[in-house]
């Protein structure tokens, strides 16, 4: 999950690639430059990127020649930067290969926000989806019934909203499986919403406060420091 992203920027302008690292560097990501096509295919071969970022115009190749050279070895994630904004259509229309374009001048926030959403979307793949038939879970004094939405603790009913619901029935679905906050966002709110990281914090404890005996010592909705939250199936039940 904490591993680094390696992305690969083929830029020939040294004022633009310079900005994007600096700005996608402090961001976590580890960037790599070329500042023409021959030598960003090299490097490509050499760091495997997870990412690539191309400019449309390169001394060397047409941006959309490249990509199709680029495409003929690897499907990794490509971004587009074009020029001008009649380039628009054509890397949207001809179909060789870019996953997402940006014309210049373009926005550092917007760029960066694109790239996060890409491997939002990429980890939330890899999440493991629900288990199937557990209409019916019975965890410790707790039990979730998926088809009538309802929960109890101790037999006694609990009023949960709608999200509420979904993420304690996520959470136990896989019980005893530690999932970070930006995975519970994806799997329970989705990746389409930019959700705000604290959006979780809240959320666990307001579950905390309806179905724990004491809130502030967790017995189900445990955090794990440095990673996120699961729902732990203690033994003495
Ligand atoms: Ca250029």
């Amino acid at each position: 999950m904490n591993q680094t992203r390696k992305i690969l920027i083929i830029e020939d302008e040294p004022a633009i690639s310079r900005i994007l690292k600096d700005y996608l560097s402090k961001y976590g990501y580890e960037i790599a430059i070329a500042e023409n096509a021959h030598d960003g295919l090299l490097m490509m071969d050499l760091l495997q990127p997870d990412y690539m970022i191309l400019d449309m115009m390169l001394p060397d190749m047409d941006g959309i020649d490249l990509c199709r050279e680029i495409r003929s070895r690897s499907n990794v994630p490509i971004l587009i930067l074009s020029a001008r904004g009649s380039d628009t259509d054509k890397v949207l229309g001809l179909g060789f290969g870019a996953d997402d374009y940006m014309t210049k001048p373009f926005s550092l926030s917007e760029l960066l926000a694109r790239i996060n959403a890409h491997f939002r979307r990429y980890d939330s793949m890899l999440l493991p989806p629900a288990p199937e038939n557990k209409d019916l879970l019975q965890l410790g004094a707790i039990t979730i019934d998926k088809r009538a939405h309802m929960v109890t603790v101790d037999g006694l009913e609990v009023a949960l909203s709608a999200t509420e619901f979904e993420l304690l029935y996520y959470l136990a679905c896989h019980k005893n499986q530690v999932f970070s906050k930006i995975q519970l966002l994806d799997a329970v709110w989705g990746y389409t919403s930019y959700g705000d990281e604290s959006t979780v914090t809240v959320y666990i404890r307001r579950l905390r406060e309806k179905i724990e005996v004491k809130p502030s010592a967790p017995v189900y909705l445990k955090t794990v420091w440095g990673v996120g939250y699961k729902f732990s199936q203690d033994d003495g039940r």
